[in-house]
């Protein structure tokens, strides 16, 4: 086995929603419900992968989101320099995961072959599949295609020794996931194949959703990938900062640990 990554996610932006807002299959008993944004490093053998790419003011006023941090600020807690780095992941396309390419001018990006064709096909034309997307958001992406910067995957990929994607689609039809080997095991990160921990141990689906079957066939590829459950990192969960420990007193609530053990 090569040497395990060390992983973290960071924490840029958060939101009040309700619980029904959450779950295909209504909760009777509605009340709020918090969603937290990540972006996710991972850093080892030489190299420094970063997972998605946030959004940005302008997004953040329009929809009414807490922007808490950009994603270039939060890497560089981590003392990661977003200018210089060189892999970006890109779960899928969604305006919350593509919004900062501009404060990566050196990266190549990972893609899904099918989220391209998703973001830039037939279904956009309906309010249903693009209200999550930014038309500038993924047009920043086009031009890295022309400017031969997407690396374009067509279902698994492994990127280095310990490092793989995997497409599971569902949420969109071309969303791919995270598999990185850590010293306690192979983590999944979920990104949106799982928003909260609630959507997949229920299992209840997140209600904005391409493809129901695939959502919930997601669930059990992330369980033959992760090394237990505890080894599935949820993509917009609050629990995922209060049962990860913080890298350090100063960035509690911030940057968590994902290759220590979460507490139960
Ligand atoms: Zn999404």
């Amino acid at each position: 086995m090569p040497d395990p990554y060390e992983v973290y996610a960071i924490r840029y932006a958060e939101r009040v929603g309700a619980r029904n807002q959450h779950l295909l299959h209504q909760d009777p008993h509605d009340g709020p419900m918090a969603m937290d944004y990540f972006v996710w490093a991972i850093v080892g053998n030489g190299r420094t992968f970063v997972v998605d790419l946030g959004f940005e003011a302008i997004e953040a006023k329009k929809r009414g989101r807490t922007l808490l941090r950009s994603p270039a600020e939060g890497l560089k807690l981590l003392g990661i320099d977003a200018a210089t780095v060189e892999d970006v992941i890109i779960s899928h396309l969604h305006y919350d995961h593509a919004g900062s390419v501009g404060d990566f001018p050196n990266a190549k990006f990972y893609l899904q072959d099918r989220e391209m064709s998703f973001a830039t096909g037939r279904n956009m034309r309906h309010e249903t599949f693009n209200i999550a997307y930014s038309v500038e958001y993924v047009i920043d992406i086009l031009r890295k295609v022309y400017d031969n910067r997407v690396i374009f995957i067509d279902g698994m990929e492994v990127l280095a020794p310990g490092l793989s994607v995997h497409h599971v689609g569902g949420h969109t039809d071309g969303l791919q996931i995270v598999r990185v080997w850590t010293k306690r095991g192979w983590v999944v990160l979920a990104a949106d194949a799982a928003h909260y921990y609630e959507n997949m141990e229920t299992p209840n689906p997140f209600p904005l959703v391409y493809n129901v079957g695939d959502m919930i066939d997601g669930y059990r590829t992330m369980a033959l990938l992760a090394e237990s459950p505890q080894h599935i990192v949820p993509g917009h969960d609050p629990l995922v900062t209060k049962r990860y420990p913080a890298l350090s007193p100063e960035t509690e609530g911030i940057i968590v640990r994902l290759d220590a053990a979460p507490s139960a």
